[in-house]
């Protein structure tokens, strides 16, 4: 797939001049936060709706003050932002969005400035799978005591990786992780579910994960359809009880696992928790199905 035209680099510019210095703080020391987002290409109405962006942005706002930043990129610079790109490449397609505030400058690793903004939006299908093979890794995820995950940080990532690269060395799909102290945590890029007996069980918000937008939006979701959600901590050994599960996340969508360290999770993938989210899920964002017109930002492309 050829990149598109522009990109956003505190501005309009060529997609090839997107670029960062070597010497930059970013770059030296991953001193980057970000977002990931998704719109959503509406061909009836010849609409692209950005899905939860408000909850992307407001994200990113934290992020930012968590890295004491000396300037923090508002969310209205940024929505600004993606809606210029996005005319400006005039995609009719689904696209997938990346908003970055990172530090652009030299310096010490202390040093909180300059901010600079980058945004990219490319065109980009989805990631379906009938059914992820799942490790529960080794490597443990950083707790909030060293790097936290409700942070969004670039850096963070690197933990996942190591999971990840782990997961596909062993002949998985992905890896699931665990906290320090044992109890599961999430996916390198996504949140976990699993069902038993009719309960949906994730983990709460402090056993070491990212927020997650998607997650919300899930629980959010499931209570509409009357399917009771449990939010706290999960044993390694609840895996086993599991009847189906999941994973979700804007890149992922609602993801089934089929197994977790081999054993096959008996309701299926997906199983039947798992099939009517997903086909609850893409309906909102597909903007299919009115409802909740709060998570989608439409944008009128001329
Ligand atoms: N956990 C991690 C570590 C992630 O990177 C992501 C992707 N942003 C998620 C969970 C899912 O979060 P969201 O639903 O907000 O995309």
């Amino acid at each position: 797939m050829s990149n598109p035209d522009h990109a956003w680099l505190d501005g309009l510019v060529k997609w090839e001049d997107a670029t960062c210095h070597v010497s930059s703080l970013a770059f030296k020391y991953g001193a980057a936060v970000f977002e990931g987002v998704r719109a959503y290409w509406d061909a009836e109405r010849g609409v692209l709706n950005i899905w939860q962006l408000n909850e992307h942005l407001k994200r990113l706002e934290f992020s930012q003050r968590f890295m004491r930043y000396e300037r923090i990129i508002t969310a209205d610079e940024c929505r600004e932002a993606i809606l210029a790109l996005l005319k400006a490449n005039g995609f009719r397609a689904n696209v997938h969005i990346t908003v970055t505030a990172f530090l652009s400058g030299p310096g010490q690793p202390f040093v909180c400035g300059p901010v600079s903004l980058a945004v990219t939006a490319m065109a980009r299908g989805d990631y379906a799978t009938d059914g992820l093979d799942v490790q529960v890794s080794s490597w443990r995820r950083t707790p909030d005591s060293s790097l936290p995950q409700r942070v969004k940080a670039n850096g963070n990532y690197l933990n996942g990786r190591v999971a990840a690269v782990q997961a596909k060395t062993d002949g998985y799909d992905t890896a699931l992780m665990l906290t320090q102290s044992g109890k599961v945590s999430e996916g390198p890029a996504m949140c976990f579910f699993m069902v038993r007996d009719g309960v949906a069980i994730t983990a709460d918000k402090t056993s070491d994960i990212l927020e997650s937008i998607t997650r919300s939006t899930v629980i959010t979701l499931l209570e509409e359809q009357g399917i009771p959600v449990e939010e706290r901590p999960i044993d390694r050994s609840e895996l086993a009880a599991a009847d189906e599960a999941f994973f979700c996340g804007t890149a992922w969508e609602i993801a089934p696992v089929r197994s977790i360290d081999r054993l096959v999770l008996p309701a299926g993938s997906p199983g039947p928790v798992t099939s009517l989210l997903m086909e609850r899920f893409s309906a909102l964002t597909m903007a299919a199905d009115d409802a909740h017109p709060e998570w989608r930002t439409p944008v009128e492309l001329s």
